[in-house]
C-alpha cells in the first residue's frame, strides 16, 4: 500500500547554506512544501566551503566511501542537517567544493559530474531508494545519464525515474569533447546518437533533458517560449523534440520566511490591514541609504544579479531622463564589470536620488523588499523570477517586462477596473518601460488608489501550495500511480497512526489497517511518532542502526538501553523489520 512518494531533490545551491540566485529559493522552499504534503522528499547539495558556520558545525556525519570519476579515484562524504522536517544531505570533498567560488572553476565538468555520481552511489548506503530523482539545471544534467547507463541493470536503481527542471537556460555547463570519456566515462555511441553534444561540445543540459523521463520549467510561458529560437539558448530543437515531456509551473516562494508581519530582518513589522510599518520602513531604508528621508517621493528598486539577461541596458538608456522626475533609486548587486560601474557612476551623479549598493547582501534586500514603493525587473528573458513574489509579498509593486514567469504572475494594472497586482510592458524597448514607470508615479501620486493597490498586491498568494501540488501531480504520472489513490491511503495512514497512539486501542483488532514501521527505513519522525519512542530513544535506535547495520529480527531492538520488556512488548505490535 503506497501512501507517500519518495524523492530526492539534487540541487548545486540550496538556500540558506548556499544562494547565488533564484535556484537556492526554490531548492531551500519547494521541498518544505512537497513534504507538508506528507511525502518523503530529501535534498543534497554540494558542501560548499561559502556555508554558514552556524549550519557546518551542526552537520552529522553519516558515512564515507569512494567513487570514481572516470579515472580519478575520489574521497565522498555524506553529512547531513535536518531543516524545516526535510533531511539535506551534503557531499563532501575538499578538492572539488573548498573552492573560492561557486560555479567559476576551470574544473568545474569535474566538479559537478562528481557530484552528480556521489549522489547516485550515496543512495544504496543511506538506504533511500527514491521513486524519483529530481535534478536542477545544468550541474546536475549528467545524473540521469549516468542513472541509465550505470545503474539501472542494478535492482536498487532500476524503477527510478528522473525529472529534470531548467531554472535557466542560458547556462549549459558546455564543454570539450575529450569529457565525454574522460569525466563521465560514456560510450561514444552518446555522442554518435548526439543526445550529449551541441554544437560540437559536451553539454550538460542538453544531457539532462535528453536523458531524464520529465522535464519541466518554472513558469508557463517560459516553456512555451524556450521551443523558440529567440528564447532557446540554440536548444529550441532540443525542447521541441520533447516538447511532449515537457510542463511549465510557475515557482513559488516561502510564505513563511517571508512574511511582512513577522520577518525580523525589516525594519518594521506590517500587514495589509495595517501599513504604518510599511512607511516605517521607508523612512529608515532612505535613512540607511543616504537619501532624503521624504514619504511623497516613490522609491524605485532594483535587486539583481547585474547581467544582460536583466534588462539593465534599458535603464542605461533611459536613466538621465528618468531621474528628472522627483523619485529614488536603490540598485542592490552584483555581477558583469559594466553593469556595476555603470550603477556606481548614477550613484555619483545623483547623490540625493540614486543609492547603488554594489554587493550581495540577503538582509539589505528583504529591508529594500519592505521600504520600497516600485519594484522594476524589466528581464529581457526571465524563466521566472522570484523579486516580483518578494515584492508582492511585501505590498511593493512590482513593474515588469511581460515574459516568461513575469508574465505568467504579474497582470497590468488597469486604471479603469482597478484590477491587476503591478506594471507590465511588453516590447523589449527602453521608452515603453519609461511611460510604464511614469504611469505608476502617476498612480502614487493617487495616494486612496495606491494604497488599494498595494493592498490587492499583498492579497495574492504566490506561495508553493498550488505549484508543489502540481509537482506531485507530475510524479505521480510518471510513476502511473493514481494520485486519488496515494491520498486516500495517507488518509487511512494517518488513521492508524491516531490508533496507534492511543493505547486504549488493542492493535490486534485493526487487522489489515495496520501498516506497521519499518525499523530500518523509519525517520527519527517516524519513530517518535510511535507510543513509548521520544526523541532521544529515536536516536539511539537510528546510532544502533548505522554503527551495527541493518535490524536482523525485532528482538534486537532489547539491547537498546530504555527499550524494557513492558516496552519492547507494546513496539513489538507495530514495527517491522
Ligand atoms: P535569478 O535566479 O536569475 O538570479 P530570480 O529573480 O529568480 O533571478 O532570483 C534572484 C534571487 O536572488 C532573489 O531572491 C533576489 O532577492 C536575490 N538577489 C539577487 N541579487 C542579490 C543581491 N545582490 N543581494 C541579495 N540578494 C540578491
Amino acid at each position: 500500500m503506497k501512501n507517500k512518494l519518495k524523492i530526492l531533490f539534487v540541487s548545486s545551491e540550496v538556500a540558506p547554506f548556499a544562494k547565488t540566485g533564484g535556484l537556492a529559493d526554490v531548492a531551500g522552499s519547494l521541498p518544505q512544501a512537497i513534504k507538508e504534503e506528507g511525502h518523503d522528499i530529501r535534498v543534497v547539495m554540494p558542501q560548499y566551503r561559502q556555508i554558514p558556520w552556524d549550519y557546518l558545525q551542526n552537520l552529522e556525519h553519516q558515512l564515507h566511501f569512494r567513487t570514481r570519476v572516470g579515472w580519478r579515484d575520489n574521497y565522498v562524504g555524506v553529512n547531513s542537517l535536518e531543516r524545516e522536517g526535510v533531511i539535506n544531505y551534503f557531499i563532501d570533498n575538499k578538492n572539488y567544493f573548498d573552492r573560492d567560488s561557486l560555479y567559476d572553476n576551470k574544473d568545474k565538468h569535474i566538479q559537478f559530474a562528481y557530484f552528480c555520481r556521489a549522489v547516485l552511489e550515496m543512495l544504496p548506503k543511506i538506504n533511500f531508494q527514491p521513486d524519483i530523482i529530481h535534478c536542477n539545471d545544468w550541474q546536475t544534467g549528467p545524473l540521469s545519464i549516468m542513472l541509465k547507463e550505470n545503474y539501472q541493470t542494478y535492482d536498487f536503481y532500476k524503477d527510478i525515474k528522473t525529472v529534470y527542471t531548467i531554472h535557466n537556460l542560458r547556462y549549459q555547463g558546455v564543454f570539450g569533447k575529450e569529457v565525454l570519456d574522460d569525466v563521465l566515462a560514456l560510450h561514444s555511441k552518446y555522442w554518435d546518437w548526439g543526445v550529449v553534444c551541441h554544437d560540437d561540445c559536451i553539454n550538460y543540459m542538453k544531457m539532462g533533458i535528453e536523458m531524464s523521463d520529465m522535464i519541466t520549467t518554472v513558469s508557463k510561458t517560459y516553456a512555451s517560449e524556450i521551443k523558440t529560437p529567440y528564447f532557446g539558448e540554440g536548444l529550441d530543437y532540443v525542447l521541441r523534440m520533447n516538447a511532449d515531456d515537457l510542463y511549465g509551473i510557475v515557482n513559488g516562494i516561502s510564505y513563511q520566511e517571508n512574511d511582512p508581519t513577522s520577518d525580523n530582518r525589516i525594519y518594521a513589522n506590517y500587514s495589509a490591514d495595517n501599513l504604518s510599518g510599511k512607511y516605517e520602513n521607508k523612512r529608515r531604508l532612505q535613512e540607511d541609504m543616504g537619501l532624503p528621508i521624504r514619504e511623497d517621493v516613490p522609491v524605485i528598486s532594483l535587486i539583481s544579479r547585474l547581467v544582460e539577461q536583466k534588462g539593465l541596458d534599458l535603464i542605461s538608456a533611459i536613466v538621465d531622463e528618468l531621474l528628472q522626475e522627483d523619485i529614488q533609486l536603490i540598485i542592490l548587486g552584483t555581477g558583469e564589470y559594466f553593469y556595476e560601474e555603470m550603477f556606481k557612476d548614477i550613484g555619483r551623479r545623483y547623490p540625493n536620488k540614486v543609492a547603488a549598493n554594489i554587493r550581495y547582501d540577503s538582509n539589505l534586500a528583504q529591508k529594500i523588499y519592505a521600504g520600497s514603493d516600485i519594484f522594476l525587473m524589466p528581464s529581457k528573458y526571465e524563466p521566472c523570477g522570484l523579486g516580483q513574489l518578494f515584492s508582492l509579498r511585501y505590498g511593493t509593486i512590482p513593474l515588469v517586462r511581460e515574459t516568461g514567469g513575469l508574465n505568467d504572475t504579474i497582470k497590468s494594472y488597469n486604471e479603469v477596473t482597478g484590477e491587476g497586482n503591478g506594471f507590465t510592458f511588453k516590447n523589449y524597448n527602453a521608452h515603453d518601460m519609461l511611460y510604464t514607470i511614469r504611469r505608476a508615479i502617476n498612480l502614487y501620486h493617487q495616494p486612496e488608489l495606491w494604497d488599494k493597490l498595494v493592498r490587492r498586491a499583498m492579497s495574492f498568494d504566490f506561495s508553493w501550495n498550488k505549484s508543489a501540488n502540481e509537482y506531485i501531480e507530475l510524479y505521480c504520472r510518471l510513476l502511473g500511480i493514481n494520485q486519488e489513490e496515494l491520498d486516500k491511503n495517507k488518509e487511512l495512514e494517518a488513521k492508524v497512526l491516531k490508533l496507534n497512539m492511543n493505547s486504549e486501542n488493542k492493535v490486534e483488532g485493526l487487522g489489515d489497517l495496520i501498516q506497521k514501521v519499518n525499523l530500518n527505513l523509519a525517520s527519527k519522525e517516524n519513530l517518535t511518532e510511535l507510543k513509548g519512542i521520544g526523541p532521544h530513544l529515536a536516536d539511539k535506535i537510528i546510532n544502533y542502526r548505522s554503527q551495527e547495520g541493518m535490524f536482523k529480527n525485532l528482538d534486537e531492538l532489547k539491547k537498546i538501553k530504555g527499550v524494557g520488556n513492558k516496552l519492547f512488548g507494546e513496539l513489538k505490535k507495530l514495527l517491522t523489520y
